[in-house]
């Protein structure tokens, strides 16, 4: 196969060679530069300052972000907004609701560079933080209008929502947007083999409730995503 354009160790986090850095924090994978660039040129036309809070993310950060929430050192939050607390859960419990909100290290779609996390920065009101919250996002929140111009105008530059809304598995996340020439492919070519590979040669907390469900995982919390309009 040659015509892959992500080795799996750049598919899973592992290795950032296809990862085209816009500052220090910030960086997209090289073939989306252009789609990105045209995106938020029409989205200044149309009076929106596009930022990305969040873009590339290794396999080491999001094992991190993993095992301080499997460890409670940060918090697991339910559909709600809630604290959940997972001292009485059991580790396939923990494990489910961890992925509500965050991937499976070698899982997340922020590995691949094409996958973003965005907001209006000339939206955000001066005395407020970015939450990255769904209130954000929806009626009455700041960021609604970019909402409502990103549904009709991202597939134009290739890109779409795939957490536009709640399927059973991952939360909604109206920030979240892919590049759908590059995401397709990596979603076609990311398996259950290579995510078992990679949980089992890393130290990650719940490794054993996490391999003994990682096709109800792949099916319920990977695979389960929107895709791009074609009208
Ligand atoms: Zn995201």
């Amino acid at each position: 196969m040659n015509d892959l354009i992500l080795n799996n160790e750049q598919l899973t986090g592992q290795d950032d060679s296809h990862i085209h850095w816009l500052d220090e924090h910030t960086g997209i994978h090289f073939e989306m530069i252009t789609a990105w660039q045209s995106l938020c040129d029409s989205a200044k036309v149309a009076g929106f300052d596009l930022i990305i809070a969040s873009g590339y993310r290794s396999f080491t950060r999001q094992l991190s972000i993993w095992n301080r929430k499997f460890s409670g050192l940060l918090p697991v939050k339910n559909r709600q907004g809630e604290n959940v607390n997972i001292d009485t859960m059991t580790d396939t419990e923990i494990v489910n609701a961890i992925l509500l909100y965050s991937a499976l290290p070698g899982a997340s779609r922020h590995h691949w560079g094409c996958d973003i996390d965005i907001y209006a920065s000339n939206f955000l009101p001066e005395d407020q933080q970015l939450q990255l919250e769904p209130w954000e996002y929806q009626e009455k929140g700041p960021f609604h209008s970019l909402s409502q111009w990103l549904s009709l105008n991202a597939h134009h530059y290739g890109f779409y929502l795939p957490y536009d809304e709640y399927r059973g598995g991952v939360a909604i996340e109206p920030w979240h947007l892919s590049y759908h020439p590059l995401a397709k492919q990596c979603e076609r070519q990311l398996s259950i083999e290579l995510l078992n590979k990679v949980i089992c040669s890393n130290q990650i907390k719940g490794k054993v409730a996490i391999a003994s469900q990682i096709t109800e995982i792949f099916n319920k919390f990977i695979n389960n995503v929107g895709s791009i309009s074609h009208e």
